[in-house]
């Protein structure tokens, strides 16, 4: 790594990952991770733990060290914990693939920043809050305005909707299942507030999700391979795609 120095908090994290799960982590860089504007992405690998670094975006070096512990953790709870991940059949197109992966993570993310919290990582990096307050703004804009807004990582709706949904479920996540400061959780309330009253072609389909996580213990593999595979149903995906457990029996 030219431009991230591993310091040794986060060496003796990665390090803990690798004796628990028996796989090396291996941290790559690329100048495109498939969805614009993404940071940081976890490759599943059955071999290894791979993070890959968004290398075309400059960031702060404490942003850096957190996605690292975020993605590894990723890894985590795949291969240790045993928590579901997508499989696809030979026939499901890489636009399915792509839209799944970013539901899994939605879920995941959940137990995964909770992870890093319990380890000494904030749960979010320093882009979070000033883009959340951004996000009320067009909310507080209308509908219009904030679909116009989400439009800039993707031009498919479905694709849209979902980076939309997944945006309410990580904000609704920190105010349940996390202690934060109470400035943080005012911003984040007043987020989900305009949210649920801005998007009625959205918000439902956040509402749902959220439903399906309350059901479930996520924090839990089969808790979160049971709401994996409800979701995928939600959005008509659970022909191609398969929730496989590498610990648990698959679904
Ligand atoms: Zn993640």
């Amino acid at each position: 790594m030219d431009y991230f120095k591993v310091s040794p908090r986060l060496e003796k994290y990665l390090r803990v990952i690798e004796e628990e799960t028996g796989l090396p982590v291996k941290i790559l860089q690329s100048p495109d991770l498939g969805i614009t504007g993404a940071r940081a992405a976890f490759n599943y690998h059955p071999d290894y733990t791979v993070v890959v670094l968004n290398s075309s975006e400059p960031r702060l070096n404490v942003d850096l060290e957190r996605s690292v512990a975020h993605e590894a953790t990723h890894g985590y709870i795949l291969h240790k914990l045993g928590y579901c991940r997508a499989v696809f059949t030979e026939k499901t197109s890489d636009d399915i693939k792509r839209k799944a992966n970013v539901l899994f993570s939605m879920v995941e993310d959940l137990a995964v920043n909770r992870i890093i919290r319990e380890n000494g990582f904030p749960p979010f990096g320093s882009e979070y809050l000033p883009m959340l307050k951004k996000e009320i703004e067009v909310a507080e804009a209308g509908e219009t305005e904030g679909e116009n807004f989400y439009r800039q990582f993707t031009s498919d709706l479905e694709f849209e909707d979902i980076i939309m949904v997944s945006r309410y479920i990580l904000a609704w996540g920190f105010l349940r299942y996390y202690s934060l400061p109470l400035e943080i959780r005012f911003i984040i309330q007043k987020f989900l507030e305009v949210y649920s009253k801005a998007y009625p072609h959205h918000y439902p389909h956040a509402a749902r999700v959220k439903e399906i996580i309350l059901r479930n213990d996520v924090f839990t593999a089969p808790g979160e391979c049971q709401a994996m595979q409800e979701i995928m149903k939600l959005w008509g995906f659970a022909g191609m795609v398969k929730t496989v457990s590498t610990k648990y029996n698959s679904y």
